[in-house]
């Protein structure tokens, strides 16, 4: 296993809970004039340039600012077809509504498997020049046996965060009885997919499923080793947090409606708020309040939601420039929800910060800050990206 020293970073986001502790720098614990041993797929050693150790080789990042590699806990990328003329039409003026997923399952169950890898690796390689080193994703645009399956294998092919969501809306085969649907999907549906995912979730919303259907199919779910995660409180208020809080899910994700009941519950809870400003971007809906989760206590993450109905964006420096401008985030608060705040909402320690023995996921920015992210919006500054080790060059290399 080779080393590489990448030195001359202007300033290092490093989300190290004892730096940010020590030196008061804030959860961001920043160093300046910084410097990252890699070792194999492992972070070594950070910390200023001017006492690094040596290494087999040297990268020189010229003073550019360097970030963790972002971690986007909620996409869906496990799809075929396309709804532009949807997007089009609801931006010329038409509600958006649940229903418009069934376009993408008619699609999705008609392609091939291979049509469908190739589209999931078109968007990870999207994902990656803009930053992100690791990524969820879900099945969900299958609502049979064996598509959900399927897109569950498929999905497993490339990240260890994998959802099933056979629960994302009830399957058109099944309008006349949603019932049996949700015995489907906690039955025969369950067992040919739990060994395929780590997580499972549910859209809990009026249209598709609501508390009580929820709560058994999330409940199931656990009683098969998966853990929960739900689509919660976009649309409208519902008992999506609640019921996230009381089965203790690593996330809820939206949060767009709530109540002070439901912000304490997220405070008081592990679960992590996850928000997805794409989704009110290409919806044109009222932005999720991030600043009263933080001041309640809540832990908060951004995520793309990156799907072909409702937020087709794969750029987390995008979300990260939203939260700011829109949804009251500070530059710090968005970019440790886009990386450190993704990784609680996966439950995981090792992404989301640059610390010794975290996986070695490094993006060096054309820029001399992280708060050129949102002060920057729309420019691609992503400039290098080491992935586990691996150095790939992104949009402005
Ligand atoms: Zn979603």
């Amino acid at each position: 296993m080779s080393t590489t020293l990448v030195t001359n970073i202007g300033s290092l986001v490093t989300n190290d809970p004892a730096r940010a502790e020590s030196t008061g720098t804030g959860p961001l614990g920043l160093v300046q004039d910084a410097a990252v041993v890699i070792d194999g797929d492992r972070i070594a050693w950070t910390g200023r340039a001017a006492d690094a150790p040596s290494a087999d080789s040297v990268y020189d990042a010229r003073g550019r600012a360097a970030i963790p590699g972002f971690v986007d806990s909620h996409s869906h990328l496990v799809f075929a077809g396309d709804r532009t003329q949807e997007f089009n039409a609801r931006m010329s003026g038409r509600a958006y509504s649940a229903g418009g997923i069934r376009t993408t399952v008619a699609a999705t169950r008609a392609a091939t498997d291979e049509a469908l890898e190739a589209n999931v690796t078109r968007y990870l390689r999207e994902a990656l020049r803009q930053g992100t080193t690791t990524f969820e994703t879900k099945s969900g645009y299958g609502l049979t046996t064996h598509d959900e399956a399927r897109a569950l294998r498929i999905a497993a092919r490339h990240t260890d965060e994998v959802t099933y969501l056979g629960a994302h809306i009830v399957s058109p085969d099944y309008a006349d009885d949603p019932a049996a649907y949700v015995e489907l999907v906690t039955g025969e549906m369950l067992d040919a997919c739990a060994p395929h995912a780590r997580w499972i979730d549910v859209f809990c919303e009026k249209g598709a499923f609501d508390g009580d259907q929820a709560r058994a199919i999330l409940t199931a779910g656990k009683a098969k080793g998966l853990h929960p995660r739900i689509h919660a409180n976009q649309l409208s208020h519902g008992p999506g947090v609640q019921l996230a809080a009381e089965l203790d899910a690593a996330s809820a994700d939206h949060c767009t409606h709530l109540t002070d009941a439901d912000v304490d519950a997220l405070a008081n809870s592990r679960t992590v708020a996850t928000l997805l400003p794409g989704a009110e971007f290409s919806t044109r809906a009222a932005w999720p309040d991030a600043r009263r989760l933080l001041d309640a206590g809540a832990t908060v993450a951004l995520s793309t939601d990156c799907n072909p109905g409702s937020s087709f964006t794969s750029s987390m420096p995008f979300c990260v420039a939203l939260a700011v401008r829109d949804m009251g985030m500070t530059p710090d608060e968005a970019v440790w929800s886009a990386t450190a705040g993704g990784a609680a909402a996966l439950r995981r320690t090792d992404i989301g910060r640059v610390t010794p023995g975290a996986r070695a996921d490094l993006v060096l920015l054309d820029a001399p800050s992280h708060v050129h992210l949102a002060y920057r919006p729309g420019v691609p500054l992503v400039s290098e990206v080491w992935r586990r080790g691996v150095r790939t060059t992104g949009h402005a290399g």
